[in-house]
């Protein structure tokens, strides 16, 4: 019997779908089950076409009036048809699926699901699901999971695995003795999965995901216990005293640092000249200013001879520190190296001998910090900036690099202090909770679509004044066409919108290359773009103070936390900033949950106002994401689940902790 078994050895995936598999990080039978569907979609009656509503996902009934037309572009293969009931007509279209056509035969009655979307100022039926009407009224009370999809990848397909899946694992095993089942009120692991996956019932549902949730937990827990154990033992064998290089920077800087910055400023310098070796975290909402910060730690370690590192989520983040640190710690006589994985071959084995070699003293990148073939030389501190986006594992694996270094990690995700010391009770923890004197609060409005040639003229205005805008697509949920197409039809109709030469409009996607990407961001911090179109890839970090506008398409399809990071985005300069949050589809629930953004303008009050609304065991709604690394916990709305989980982990043995991890990857059978 094995832990981990490979997908390929469902019936159905062979190479190829093992390959597209692992694009969602899906490698193994557990992988799969863990794959936990992104929401639930319950069918509704077939609307009526006058009353669809733009954004929403509905069902319409048509009989096909004629031969659907075909028609070729470069990049799509488009099928569309025109459906009609009592009330109206919606053209229905099809991207890149051509056999949808010999489906259509004419005069046949259909049920057709799709999402309700506007093309050129006419709203259109996309990629709409074909039943024939007794199927579609079979589905209707049924809850449908819904996976997160690649191209290639439909929700069919997984929907399929994982029943097959779930006939792997045995019923009679359950990492979780029934003592402590019933102590918490918990359901059986195997049913826990069935029912995530295939809910019979909302309620069904919500006890699988208490239970899967409070497992999660207690790894977690289980983790830091042992961080914790372990770290009594760390000796501080960089101690650093001399911190005059922090004081010239501190002077040199065009503002004052505030009482916030100050105070952790102090706490490092304390840590990093104490016996013990400093393991901390700054949490600081965004825009707080935590980067000079770490700069001030970082400058400290090189002054006397060490190398530090800082470790960020993307390249083009990465990049953006880089310049900065460069540009601020040269004067210093310091030098600094990128390391990322948009490095050529050549670049990154030049990098490597240079850390090697200490020629360098700060290096900063990605994930690429961490990989074997990186020896540093003397790395006395690495710093983690945005943590949330990292898993714990890689939190380790910095640790573990050079001779443990010192810690500092960086999160913006607003986490309430009591939260804060069961989640990262390995860490020390500061807080800056004071936003720099020069910042104007930032305007909020929440609009519908019908806002936004408004909000383009506004754009073209704060573009005229000289200032920026970011504008984020929503991410598509069909496979009506890929996350790529989705931005660059967006960013052409925008364009053909403004109808002006003057204000340059470019477009960001996850799947251009680091260069594409880099070259791009370059340009927009140094204000050659003028209006930056992209999906979340924005959402980490990315500090451009020009950039005055911050306007979200589909707000109601992001989290809370997300919009919010999104929002951090803009105000970080002295000008005014504004953002403007459209909405897809209308309801008394999305207007009363973007309004907390509107209300309060703290992360830490948003999250918990969102909560309330949400109330504990929400999770039909948005999920949050972004936070910690958990597939399925919400730290938030399972804020009691996790005080149950790490209460159980706190009484567990040792032996027990290990059995539990174990015997969570050995109850599947071969
Ligand atoms: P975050 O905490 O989100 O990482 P950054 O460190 O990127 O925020 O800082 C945001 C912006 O605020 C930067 O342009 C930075 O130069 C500026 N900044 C940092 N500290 C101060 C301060 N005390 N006063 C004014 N501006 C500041
Ligand atoms: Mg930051």
């Amino acid at each position: 019997m094995t832990a981990e078994i490979s997908v390929k050895e469902l019936k159905g995936v062979g190479d190829k779908n093992a390959a597209l598999l692992a694009k969602l990080g899906i490698f193994t039978v557990r992988d799969l089950l863990e794959y936990y569907p992104r929401a639930y979609d319950i069918f509704g009656l077939p609307e009526n076409i006058a009353e669809l509503r733009e954004g929403t996902v509905a069902a319409i009934e048509s009989i096909v009036p004629a031969r659907p037309s075909v028609v070729k572009t470069p990049r799509y293969l488009i099928v569309s048809m025109n459906a009609s009931d009592p009330t109206g007509t919606i053209k229905l279209v099809w991207y890149n699926t051509p056999f949808i056509a010999s489906q259509l035969k004419t005069g046949m009655r259909f049920v057709f699901r799709g999402r309700v979307i506007r093309k050129r100022n006419e709203l259109i039926l996309a990629q709409p699901v074909i039943f024939t009407r007794e199927a579609y009224i079979r589905k209707l009370s049924e809850l449908q999971p819904v996976y997160p999809l690649t191209k290639g990848v439909t929700n069919n397909l997984l929907l399929k695995l994982v029943k097959e899946a779930l006939t792997l694992v045995r019923a009679d095993e359950d990492p979780l003795p029934a003592a402590a089942r019933k102590q918490y009120d918990l359901i059986r692991y195997k049913d826990a999965l069935q029912n995530i996956h295939f809910p019979l019932s909302k309620e069904n549902c919500i006890d699988a995901h208490k239970r899967l949730a409070f497992d999660e937990f207690v790894r977690f827990s289980a983790l830091v216990r042992t961080m914790k154990e372990n770290r009594k033992i760390e000796v501080n064998n960089y101690r650093i005293t001399d911190f005059s290089a922090c004081e010239q920077l501190i002077a040199s800087l065009p503002y004052k640092l505030t009482g916030a910055q100050k105070k952790v400023y102090a706490e490092i310098c304390r840590d990093l000249s104490s016996d013990t070796l400093m393991s901390r975290m700054i949490q600081g909402d965004v825009g707080s200013g935590k980067t000079v910060v770490a700069m001030l730690a970082i400058l400290a370690c090189v002054k006397q001879g060490y190398q530090a590192c800082i470790m960020a989520p993307t390249d083009v983040l990465a990049k953006q520190h880089y310049e900065d640190f460069t540009k601020q710690l040269t004067p210093f006589g310091i030098k600094t190296e990128l390391l990322t994985g948009a490095l050529t071959a050549a670049q990154k084995r030049k990098a490597h001998e240079s850390i090697k070699a200490h020629e360098c003293d700060v290096i900063v990148g990605t994930h690429a910090l961490i990989q074997d073939s990186v020896e540093y030389d003397k790395l006395a501190l690495a710093v983690i900036d945005e943590q949330h986006r990292f898993g714990v594992n890689q939190r380790e694996a910095i640790r573990e690099k050079g001779d443990h270094p010192h810690i500092l990690a960086m999160s913006a995700t607003p986490i309430p202090r009591s939260l804060a010391i069961i989640l990262y009770g390995d860490l020390d923890l500061s807080i800056i909770d004071e936003m720099p004197a020069n910042r104007l609060p930032i305007k909020n409005c929440v609009v519908g679509t019908g806002y936004r040639p408004t909000a383009y003229n506004f754009i073209k205005k704060q573009a005229a004044e000289g200032h920026q805008a970011y504008v984020i697509c929503p991410m598509v949920e069909e496979s009506e066409m890929t996350e790529a197409e989705n931005v660059i039809d967006y960013t052409d109709s925008m364009r053909a919108a403004i109808a002006d030469e003057s204000v340059n409009i470019e477009f960001l996607h996850g799947k251009m290359k680091p260069a594409e990407k880099n070259a791009i961001m370059n340009d927009f911090s140094s204000g050659k773009i003028d209006v930056l179109v992209s999906t979340t890839v924005v959402e980490v970090g990315v500090n451009v103070p020009n950039a005055t506008v911050m306007m979200v398409e589909n707000a109601e399809r992001f989290g809370l936390a997300q919009l919010h990071q999104l929002r951090g985005r803009v105000g970080r300069g002295s000008a005014q900033s504004y953002c403007i949050f459209i909405k897809g589809s209308d309801s008394k629930e999305i207007d009363e949950r973007l309004d907390i953004l509107v209300k309060y303008r703290d992360g830490m009050q948003v999250a918990e106002n969102d909560l309330r609304l949400r109330g504990p065991g929400d999770f039909f709604g948005t999920r949050q994401s972004g936070e910690l690394v958990f597939k399925i916990a919400d730290i938030y709305s399972d804020a009691d689940v996790l005080k149950a989980a790490t209460e159980y982990a706190g009484s567990m043995t040792r032996e027990e902790l290990l059995c539990f991890s174990r015997t969570q990857t050995n109850n599947w059978i071969i």
